[in-house]
């Protein structure tokens, strides 16, 4: 009997033996191309020497050394390379040990400004109803899938919850994606003079919707009108990275593309590609002058923030994504994936969408194309397409709750940047296989 606490105690999975490039082998010799990364996590793929040797060498000089008394070159440099490269404003890094810790950070920290700048009477926190953010108490609260919250519900902080920006289910058919854009940005200001003009922290959202909705991204003017509406009521914007950042939309930032400022940023999962566990929370000159004139002391902190070993495997990550241009090519090849994904599926009868952006793809699943409608959750429609896709040899992330986080299917890509065009068609081969058993 295994005494691992597995995610999910009612099926057996097989044992992971090794990785190589953009595939993964179970302990009985299957291989499987790794197209989701698990969750957008392994941007470089598996084995990558140049991550593993920067690891080792960190390992002889510095494992662990308490940030309580010293910092290290590999966070300095870290930061340094994640400031060079991150939105107009933001200057300073907070490094903690994945997405949930860092949107924990965000959300307190964004907090404890108000206190330090004599605003305590700022409670609530915004976010949209598609969208995840983590696990830990205050990222569940912020994540918009109610069945997520409902049994921690008397724990949680208080959140409420607007429309997300999703064209394919939220645009009606006589507007254009700008005033649709301009319609669902607007809830945020009516949700601020609802719950009073001055009592809110901030506003949360992932700039490319992941794992609850299949890669949708905005249309264009949401986020800048989300921004005026944040600076006219003092409201802290922070985006939620974590899954769409570190080229994984083709630019090291996602919210790059939609030329928006926010005041906070958490990323992850990239960011180690999964040889280490690492997160980070970037935050405004603001915000941090606000830190250093006050208190002094950001009220946080894990015995792991800013562990050298996770710090100097994530700096040989980015420079790979930056100096070597990997996330730069993120584009040409997503684009090829789209359209080699419309060829194959844009007639399906049950693909209704194909979206996404970079190496960040989603296809949603439909029991009509015509009215949009999904298939009945019950089916759990994701799950069999979870197995068959993991038979027919391919890691990708089927998921449910599309829609409100109640309905609807879809299927999430986010596979290595390291891929190439000839894994477009190994992609899109076995996921007709498996969609065939399926639908
Ligand atoms: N935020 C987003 C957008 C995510 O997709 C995730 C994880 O999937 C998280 C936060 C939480 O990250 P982690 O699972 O590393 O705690």
């Amino acid at each position: 009997m295994s005494h691992v606490f597995p995610r999910h105690t009612k099926s057996a999975l097989p044992t992971v033996s090794h990785g190589k490039g953009v595939y993964l082998y179970d302990k009985a010799g299957k291989q499987y191309f790794d197209g989701s990364g698990g969750a957008a996590v392994s941007c470089l793929g598996h084995g990558d020497p140049d991550v593993t040797a920067a690891i080792k060498e960190q390992l002889d000089t510095i494992a662990f050394a308490h940030t309580s008394f010293f910092t290290s070159d590999p966070a300095e440099q870290l930061a340094d390379k994640l400031i060079a490269h991150a939105p107009e404003g933001i200057e300073r890094v907070y490094f903690v040990s994945g997405g949930s810790e860092a949107m924990e950070a965000a959300l307190k920290l964004a907090r404890q400004y108000f206190v330090e700048i004599g605003q305590p009477q700022r409670r609530h926190v915004i976010a949209r109803r598609q969208s995840y953010h983590g696990n830990t108490l205050g990222a569940l609260a912020t994540g918009g899938n109610a069945w997520r919250r409902a049994p921690f519900a008397p724990m949680l902080v208080d959140t409420t919850h607007i429309a997300p920006c999703f064209e394919y289910h939220g645009r009606h058919n006589d507007e254009t994606p700008f005033d649709y854009g301009q319609r669902v940005a607007n809830e945020l200001e009516t949700e601020i003079l609802r719950l009073g003009d001055d009592s809110v922290i901030a506003f949360v959202a992932e700039p490319v919707v992941g794992a609850t909705a299949g890669a949708v991204p905005p249309v264009e003017g949401y986020f800048k009108r989300v921004r005026e509406i944040c600076d006219q009521y003092g409201v802290l914007l922070i985006l939620d990275e974590v899954m769409c950042g570190m080229g994984r939309t083709g630019t090291l930032f996602a919210s790059e593309q939609d030329n928006v400022r926010p005041d906070i940023v958490a990323v992850a999962k990239g960011l180690g590609a999964g040889y280490q566990p690492i997160g980070a929370m970037l935050c405004s000159a603001q915000i941090y002058a606000a830190i250093e004139n006050g208190s002094g002391f950001f009220q946080h902190g894990h015995t792991y923030v800013g562990h050298p070993v996770a710090c100097a495997a994530s700096l040989a990550v980015l420079t790979k994504l930056t100096d070597g241009g990997l996330a730069a090519g993120v584009s040409t090849l997503g684009d090829k994936l789209q359209t080699a994904l419309e060829q194959e599926f844009g007639n399906h009868p049950h693909i209704g969408d194909i979206r996404g952006r970079g190496l960040f793809r989603g296809l949603e699943i439909v029991q009509d194309r015509e009215t949009k409608k999904p298939f009945d959750p019950a089916r759990a429609l994701h799950k069999d397409l979870k197995k068959k896709t993991f038979e027919a040899g391919l890691v990708c992330y089927p998921m449910g709750g599309t829609i409100d986080g109640q309905n609807g299917d879809h299927i999430l890509l986010a596979p290595p940047f390291i891929m190439t065009d000839a894994h477009i068609d190994e992609i899109t081969s076995k996921l007709r296989i498996a969609l065939d058993q399926v639908l």
